[in-house]
């Protein structure tokens, strides 16, 4: 009886996952804060890189960032 809903997955921040094809183990809502944090995290490499590299490539990086931003 405990285990009637083997086959449903909690995500983190307690939302049940209704999609059976959902690998991540995150409901929608989460998948998308996921993609924000890793777009975040893709930021925060590409200014260090541009702080490695004395700032010459920029003004390519702000590009990027709206890139993101559209995303
Ligand atoms: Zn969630």
């Amino acid at each position: 009886m405990e285990n009637k809903n083997k086959s449903e997955k909690n995500c983190p921040c307690g939302r049940i996952i209704t999609d059976p094809k959902n690998k991540t183990g995150l409901c929608p809502k989460c998948q998308k804060t996921g993609v924000n944090i890793g777009g975040a995290l893709g930021v925060a490499g590409i200014v260090f890189l541009v702080k490695k590299n004395g700032g010459k490539i920029i003004k390519s990086t702000f590009d990027v960032v709206k890139n993101i931003k559209k995303f």
